[in-house]
């Protein structure tokens, strides 16, 4: 793929909708098709790192050094378990980034700056992909992640109040496009935790895709227990478990993620 990696937020203000989850396992399964996949955790409390086996102690140089420009992304990148994954891992540290950053004028682009560099992977090859894990929150780091982002892919929990939450997040986007970043687009919305008995779900993937069409990915990550039950084993629930319903999905979707950058590339 070209030079230039898509560089992708996983976005919802809402905690537990599985941004954490995807970030991971959509990140292992482009690795494993081949792809080099950065994965930048920007949450303080560190459960992307976690969840792909960068345990804290072995946590030296983070996101926080990157955002406050005492390291480069290349000097914080670390080589995952997975083969063409690698990790920008954090720390609590980062939840004072915050207050540092507050007189900075340009405390919004400190990651884009940073990502600047386009690092190579640790084996030399070119990034394909930059995956970055945000807080549930609206603070200083998700909006540097969405100002360095190409685009913001959604994680969807199927449920009551869904598109209430959905809208809230399109105009957030709105505002950092017309402030700071005029090129964030939406990459897609997934649906997760997908419960087929469940009439909810099928409710809200209809008003979903009623809503945004074929922005919203045909593949669903369905509830399942694998995939929760991974992070504690320090693995990516791929490689705990590849043939599960959760990881079959991810692959899916890794697919869909791909075809739609060989379609952009190609045009
Ligand atoms: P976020 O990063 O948005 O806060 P997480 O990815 O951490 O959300 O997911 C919240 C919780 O739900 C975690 O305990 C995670 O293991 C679990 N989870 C995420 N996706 C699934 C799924 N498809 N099936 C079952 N549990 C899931
Ligand atoms: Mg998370």
């Amino acid at each position: 793929m070209a030079t230039q990696p898509r560089i992708v937020c996983m976005a919802n203000q809402k905690g537990g909708v599985g941004k954490t989850t995807t970030a991971i396992n959509l990140g292992t399964a482009l690795a494993a098709t081949g792809q080099q996949v950065l994965i930048v955790d920007l949450d303080p409390q560190g459960n992307a790192s976690t969840g792909v086996g960068v345990e804290a102690r072995d946590r030296h140089i983070t996101s926080y050094e990157v955002l406050t420009g005492t390291a480069t992304l290349g000097e914080a990148q670390i080589q995952t378990a997975v083969p063409g994954l690698t990790l920008i891992p954090s720390t609590v540290d980062l939840s004072g980034v915050e207050f540092e950053l507050a007189t900075d004028r340009h405390r919004s682009h400190r990651l884009a700056r940073a990502l600047e560099q386009f690092p190579l992977s640790p084996t030399g090859r070119p990034l394909d992909f930059v995956l970055i894990d945000c807080p549930p929150s609206l603070n200083v780091l998700t909006i540097n992640a969405m100002v360095a982002s190409h685009s913001a892919l959604v994680p969807l929990q199927c449920e009551f109040f869904a598109l209430e939450g959905l809208s809230q997040l399109m105009r957030t986007i709105e505002l950092v496009r017309t402030n700071l970043n005029p090129h964030l687009e939406i990459e897609g919305v997934v649906l997760t935790m997908y419960d087929r008995r469940n009439k909810l779900s099928a409710q809200v993937e209809q008003d979903v895709r009623a809503f945004l069409g074929d922005k919203v990915y045909r593949t669903k990550i369905p509830r399942n227990v694998r995939i929760s039950e991974a992070p504690s084993h320090g693995k990516p629930a791929i490689i705990y478990d590849h043939r599960c319903a959760g990881s079959i999905a991810y692959m899916k979707l890794a697919g869909e993620v791909i075809q739609t950058q060989k379609q952009r590339l190609a045009a």
